[in-house]
């Protein structure tokens, strides 16, 4: 399959991953907060994913730029990509309808913010960043380029460990031993491996 495929079927993907957000960016913004976290720190890291996972992606499709970053990964891993995004997709939505109007961009807490527990955030606290890894691992494997390839995993990587640890202060902050207990049952990105029997 030529790469022209591979950038149709990747840019269509990705149409439909912002198709899946804009109804919950819409609400995002007609919601009210009720504190905000490290803001400045925070728009820094929305940028370089913006970098990594959409601008250099999108260079990608449209330019001949990086072409000579090529790495002719062989079609089955290709195809095999895309695949992990229609999956990621599914996920993603499936996240997104749990989270409801909890969901923010950058660290908040909204106004009468749930804690969620239900669906994907049963075993998992980070379920979307679970979806981005997935992303990005993708991204790797369908644009099979240097560049675009590594631009998604390194600024997510970038993100995920500036954010994480932060996230869960705020939300300990906010619901202290309940989120603890959550904690406790939970993975951060991979379901928790229950190992104790419990008599
Ligand atoms: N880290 C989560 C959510 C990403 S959206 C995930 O990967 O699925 C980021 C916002 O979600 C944070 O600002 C926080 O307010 C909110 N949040 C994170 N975990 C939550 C939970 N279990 N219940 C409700 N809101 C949550």
């Amino acid at each position: 399959m030529s790469e022209l495929f591979y950038k149709i079927v990747f840019g269509t993907l990705w149409l439909i991953y912002i198709l899946i957000r804009v109804p919950h960016d819409k609400k995002y913004k007609q919601n009210r907060k009720e504190s905000i976290t490290r803001e400045n720190a925070e728009k820094g890291l929305v940028l370089i994913n913006f970098f990594g996972l959409v601008l250099l992606p999108i260079i990608w499709m449209f330019s001949p730029w990086f072409n000579s970053f090529n790495l002719y990964l062989p079609q089955w891993l290709r195809i095999i990509g895309i695949l992990l995004i229609v999956i990621s997709l599914f996920f993603f939505y499936w996240v997104h309808k749990t989270l409801g109007q909890n969901w923010s961009p950058v660290l908040e807490i909204r106004k009468d913010h749930q804690l969620v527990k239900s669906g994907p955030y049963k075993n998992i606290r980070h379920p979307m960043y679970s979806q981005i890894w997935l992303w990005v691992i993708a991204q790797f494997l369908v644009t099979s380029n240097l560049i675009s390839g590594l631009s998604g995993f390194v600024a997510w990587t970038i993100v995920y460990f500036s954010r994480v640890k932060n996230e869960e202060s705020m939300m300990l902050g906010k619901f202290g031993e309940a989120y603890k207990e959550y904690m406790s049952k939970t993975g951060r990105v991979l379901p928790k491996i229950n190992s104790g029997y419990k008599v």
